[in-house]
């Protein structure tokens, strides 16, 4: 049976580890930062590599046959990671990247290339901001002393944070009714958010389109150059057969 490793992290990765296990064996690999992190079926890792070279020993090691990145689309460094262990072990590498975000009729978003610069469009937007960036991302807004935010993520943040801020531990499925709830009762006047995409999270946007809330996205970083992407789970499950049988 093909052993298949899975970079997860992202509900896409549960999917996967069970639609491959009937006819692999399936290692899901996750980092480690969530507490009591949603477990995909089969065999779990926990932990980095120690780098690319760290993976590659890995592959090695658990005699990999193949690949699939599916870590959440802001994870930049791990996919960097895994391009470079797997050209240097020879091992096929899938990039499984659900798609953004797509703007509806109404929606006036503000796209900006990195969490720096959404924070440096914040003043300008609103005083009250409900930011979904993740606890990893709350250091770059900590030099906002003068806005409030209400701060949703997985786990307790820490230091350095902005000083004024509500935390909501909670992870997804959202509802837009939950939503439009939420940003009203905080009085909430922008939203920022990853274009992570997906349906698990787009209730918010959802919501601040029908509240008039302002909207600023981060733009994804781009996938590493030279690997083939898909965006489905059953794409992913298909190119990895086809990879397996020595085709493109
Ligand atoms: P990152 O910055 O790209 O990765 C930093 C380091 O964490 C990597 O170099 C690697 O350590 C380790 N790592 C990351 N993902 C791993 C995995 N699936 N298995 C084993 N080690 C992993 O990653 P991140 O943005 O901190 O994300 C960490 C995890 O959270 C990912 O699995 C991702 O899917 C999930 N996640 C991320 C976000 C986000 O917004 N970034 C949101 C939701 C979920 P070594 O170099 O030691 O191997």
């Amino acid at each position: 049976m093909p052993t298949v490793l899975v970079l997860g992290g992202t509900g896409e990765a549960r999917q996967l580890a069970s639609v491959l296990l009937p006819a692999h064996r399936v290692i899901s690999s996750l980092a480690g930062r969530v507490a009591d992190p949603v477990l995909p079926a089969g065999e779990v890792r926990v932990g980095g590599f120690g780098g690319p070279e760290g993976l590659a020993a890995y592959l090695a090691a658990e005699r990999i046959d193949a690949v699939v990145d599916a870590t959440h689309p802001f994870a930049a460094r791990m996919s960097a990671n895994a391009a470079a262990a797997c050209t240097a072990a020879g091992v096929p590498l899938v990039v499984l990247r659900r798609p953004g975000f797509a703007p509806r009729p109404g929606d006036a978003w503000h796209r900006v290339p990195t969490l720096d610069a959404a924070a440096a469009l914040l003043p300008s937007l609103a005083e009250r901001v409900f930011l979904t960036t993740g606890r990893q991302a709350l250091s770059r807004f900590a030099h906002l002393t003068r806005l409030w935010f209400l701060v949703r993520c997985v786990d307790p943040p820490v230091p350095p944070v902005p000083p004024r801020m509500t935390v909501l531990l909670d992870r997804g499925p959202f509802t837009v009714a939950g939503e439009t709830e939420l940003m009203r009762a905080h009085d909430i006047g922008a939203l920022v958010t990853k274009d992570s995409g997906g349906e698990m999270t787009s209730a918010k946007l959802d919501a601040a389109r029908a509240l008039g809330v302002a909207v600023v996205v981060v733009d994804r970083p781009p996938a590493p150059p030279g690997v083939p992407v898909v965006s489905t789970v059953d794409e992913a499950a298909a190119r990895v057969a086809r990879r397996l049988t020595g085709e493109n």
